[in-house]
């Protein structure tokens, strides 16, 4: 799909679902779109902007809801982002249904909402029994158009039934857990109808976009992708080319086949220790950096499972960042220091779409993230290049390397992670001249 499809197929998504988060943000997003423009990335980064602010919206009311709550007026029961007129209206037929007719339901609901009350009758000044994010799951028993009866912890209570929905809505546990950015992350999956996406066959995975915070914002989208942990990866075959052409160089997968595998389980250290591990290890030491620099972070992997295969991150890459870095360690034992994936000097290669549009970019990129590694001090491999034709640079349409920041022999240390950590962040700044 065209970039400018895919912008109004954005636009009428957020038109059907995300209009009243819009309108709130409406002031702050303008500006970052005009920024994002102004850097020439117009509408992709606005968009991936826009996802961000409207989730800190969802978590970013609940004071006005306890002000609320102490004047006697019926309380909102939630966080969202009704607008203000229509949430009184709702509010004031809450509390005038005082002992609803309830149709009889036996279904599985999830509340979408946050610190959202579990009232112990079906009106607003009932006593709150608990309160539930986004997420939690419940069994109701009853419905009307402003109250839910349901079970909770096996005794039943009353939800506002604008708050619940029979559709699983999109957690933010991950991101939450990982405890440097509660409420700036959200979880997006791959399109299908992006470019390539049908030649992805594991893609049920989630990756977490987050969100810089502070005056220091790049208005940038790195990709950091964890290479490896996608459980059954090796075991399925995905096409080497989108074309379909041979592969121009042997690797792992060899010279002149047309399918590898959709991702390899990778190495494993000297010491026993497995490559996918280490390479979530560095992953996430440079998101932390990264969002300090006030770059904004999509991180493919985050846990040592993730479904999505090579084709899947770098379509998920191609379309929400600005470039693209997969982190691996090599398998030679000879701990020969850091080197770049770098695009063959093969003519038919270097002429295939995308990689013809993009090729010097991913050299630009490459060598920017060893200079970052050599200016702290990482032991580069040569001139820190090795030619090879991979599955992610073949679909890549934004600066996108593999970057082998080691071998089996490699120190993983924290001490050593950290430091490849600082290496790459230094790179990524070099690569965006800032
Ligand atoms: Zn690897």
């Amino acid at each position: 799909m065209k970039r400018a499809e895919w912008c109004e197929k954005a636009g009428n998504r957020k038109e059907n679902r995300t209009m009243k988060r819009w309108k709130k943000f409406m002031t702050t997003a303008g500006l970052l779109a005009a920024m994002a423009a102004a850097s020439g990335c117009q509408m992709k980064n606005y968009e991936k902007i826009e996802l961000s602010k409207a989730q800190e919206s969802e978590e970013g009311t609940d004071d006005g809801k306890e002000d609320v709550k102490e004047t006697g007026n019926a309380s909102p029961d939630h966080e969202a982002e009704v607008p203000d007129a229509q949430r009184s209206a709702v509010n004031a037929e809450i509390t005038k249904e005082t002992a609803p007719e309830m149709e009889a339901r036996d279904e599985v609901v999830y509340v979408d909402a946050t610190n959202l009350n579990v009232r112990t009758a079906p009106r607003s000044d009932a006593a709150v029994a608990a309160s539930l994010n986004r997420g939690a799951q419940l069994k109701r028993t009853g419905y009307s158009k402003f109250w839910s009866r349901v079970i909770y912890q096996d005794k039943e209570y009353y939800i506002a039934s604008q708050y619940l929905t029979t559709t699983k809505p999109v957690e933010e546990t991950t991101a939450a857990s990982s405890g440097t950015t509660d409420g700036n992350a959200g979880e997006v999956g791959l399109n299908p109808e992006w470019k390539y996406a049908s030649s992805s066959k594991i893609n049920s995975g989630k990756a977490v976009l987050y969100r810089a915070e502070g005056s220091n914002r790049k208005g940038k989208v790195v990709c950091v992708n964890a290479g490896h942990g996608t459980q059954g990866g090796s075991s399925v075959k995905t096409q080497c080319h989108p074309d379909g052409t041979p592969k121009v160089t042997g690797g792992s997968t060899a010279a002149g086949a047309v399918t590898a595998t959709a991702i390899s389980s990778g190495m494993t250290f000297d010491d026993g220790t497995p490559e996918s591990k280490v390479t979530l290890a560095v992953a996430k030491v440079l998101k932390d950096k990264l969002l300090a620099r006030g770059y904004d972070v999509l991180m493919i992997r985050e846990s040592d499972d993730v479904q999505l295969d090579n084709i899947a991150r770098t379509v998920l890459a191609n379309n929400l960042a600005d470039c693209h870095i997969a982190i691996h360690y090599d398998s030679t034992s000879s701990d020969k220091g850091a080197f770049y994936m770098s695009v063959p000097d093969v003519a038919s290669y270097r002429s295939m779409e995308p990689v013809a549009s993009h090729w010097q970019q991913h050299h630009a990129l490459g060598d920017s993230l060893i200079a970052g590694l050599k200016g702290v001090g990482v032991k580069l491999f040569s001139d820190g290049r090795m030619a090879m034709d991979l599955t992610q640079t073949s679909y890549s349409t934004v600066p996108s390397v593999d970057i082998e920041v080691g071998d089996k022999a490699s120190d993983h240390s924290a001490a050593a992670v950290d430091k490849l950590g600082n290496g790459l962040a230094d790179g990524v700044e070099l690569f965006f001249g800032n």
